[in-house]
């Protein structure tokens, strides 16, 4: 049975400036109160229109603007917290301090792992032993971590879909990434794993690493995936013709993936040519990290600070790329300030002595703004990144101010740990 740490009570989170709802369509909310029940956000208005009574714990964010917590969609992990290639040890922690409270996969990888070997039975026990370790293990304590994603090697059947479906899996790796990707060896391997219910995703643009295959339109359209990653460049971008072949031809339904560690040119080409096609909802933000170029805690805030600033796009729906936007692609139950949803929020701010007043100001001038809260599930675990940027406002918990004014916290030390467990 996956952990869950649900906080089992009600908490109210009170002087909002800014709601986000990281909605797409529904941007800004008209609300300045947030009650969590039992994990789960139950009531969203202005405070006294709420019910607000038998409150366990009472958060005030002092004007701050509240978001979802950001869905990271595009990471290649080990089966712990823990990057081999940069000799990173708990970057994920580091990611769920800076506000991504949701992680999902796109391959696992480490020196020696079946999928380098073409081994369909090791790439299969790969996927489940890694989404069945991620069921048991949230770095930080909270991060929720969806990991086991198949990579697709030659000799899979259809049972093994199907047992890989009965025991969890639900991702198919980046298609091109490594493995199989020609059309007629990847596309019936898709339809077993359509069938079963997994999401697809295709690598878009030259190989990146050994291993890895150039996809460009003829064969990514082939696929029909879910998401077309990293379409501005993984980290090398497609010709533009293929980009807007893709763009014109892809199933409309479908979702584009722009990562942090990507062509940003590219980005704001696909995303000028999108918002002429009324697509710009169809736009998800991921990291491709930490593959070769590191770990980079703040790599969906980066992209919701560049989108906005340089692509004219409201921040409140830049967030919506980095949070609703990605929940709807993956049906999961975050990612929205909505009632009946997990309550996977943040208090977000711009720093002390910025330019901007608030975070959303800050994101429009490409500034990077601070955490002063990550709750997971209705319970705060972290109040700063790791050298995140300060905020200008704090967060109090049943009155008492919370924030690290020390260095060694600051920098080094440990994040906030559960303070209403
Ligand atoms: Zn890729």
């Amino acid at each position: 049975m996956p952990i869950d740490r649900r906080y089992p009570g009600k908490v109210v989170i009170k002087n909002i400036g800014t709601l986000v709802s990281g909605d797409w369509d529904k941007g800004i909310l008209e609300a300045d109160t947030i009650v969590v029940d039992n994990g789960y956000i139950s009531q969203i208005g202005k405070q006294e229109k709420l019910d607000l009574t038998a409150a366990d714990h009472e958060i005030d964010v002092d004007g701050q603007v509240v978001c979802p917590g950001f869905i990271d969609p595009h990471v290649h992990n080990t089966v712990d917290d823990y990057a081999p290639m940069t000799q990173t040890v708990n970057w994920m922690e580091c990611y769920l301090w800076y506000g991504i409270t949701t992680i999902l996969s796109e391959g696992e990888q480490g020196p020696g792992y079946p999928r380098f070997f073409d081994d369909p039975i090791g790439a299969k026990a790969t996927a489940i032993a890694a989404k069945r370790i991620f069921d048991n293990f949230r770095p930080g304590g909270f991060l929720k971590f969806h990991g086991g994603a198949l990579v697709l090697v030659h000799g899979l059947k259809e049972e093994d879909f199907k047992e890989m479906s009965e025991a969890g899996v639900w991702l198919v790796a980046e298609i091109g990434g490594g493995g199989v990707y020609l059309p007629e060896e990847a596309c019936p391997m898709i339809e077993w794993a359509k069938k079963y219910g997994f999401k697809i995703s295709t690598h878009i643009g030259p190989a990146s690493i050994p291993g890895s295959s150039p996809v460009f339109a003829d064969i990514a359209l082939a696929h029909n995936p879910h998401k077309y990653a990293h379409l501005n460049g993984g980290s090398t971008a497609a010709p533009w013709a293929d980009i807007q072949r893709i763009l014109d031809e892809r199933d409309q339904s479908s979702y584009v993936e722009f990562v942090a560690v990507g062509n940003q040119k590219m980005a704001d080409k696909i995303a000028a040519y999108m918002r002429d096609k009324g697509q710009l909802n169809k736009i998800v933000f991921g990291s491709d990290t930490p593959t070769g170029q590191g770990a980079m805690p703040n790599c969906i805030q980066r992209m919701v600070m560049r989108m906005a600033a340089f692509d004219d796009i409201p921040p409140a729906q830049a967030i919506a790329m980095g949070t609703g936007n990605t929940a709807d692609l993956f049906g999961l139950n975050t990612g929205k300030i909505e009632v009946g949803r997990e309550a996977d929020i943040l208090a977000i701010d711009s720093s002390h002595d910025a330019v901007g007043k608030d975070a959303l100001e800050a994101i429009k001038l490409d500034d990077t703004f601070g955490v002063s809260m990550v709750m997971v599930d209705g319970q705060v675990c972290s109040v700063k990144g790791r050298d995140g940027r300060p905020t200008r406002r704090f967060i109090s918990i049943d009155g008492e101010k919370v924030f690290h004014d020390n260095i060694n916290e600051y920098l080094f030390g440990p994040y906030f740990p559960g303070y209403l467990r």
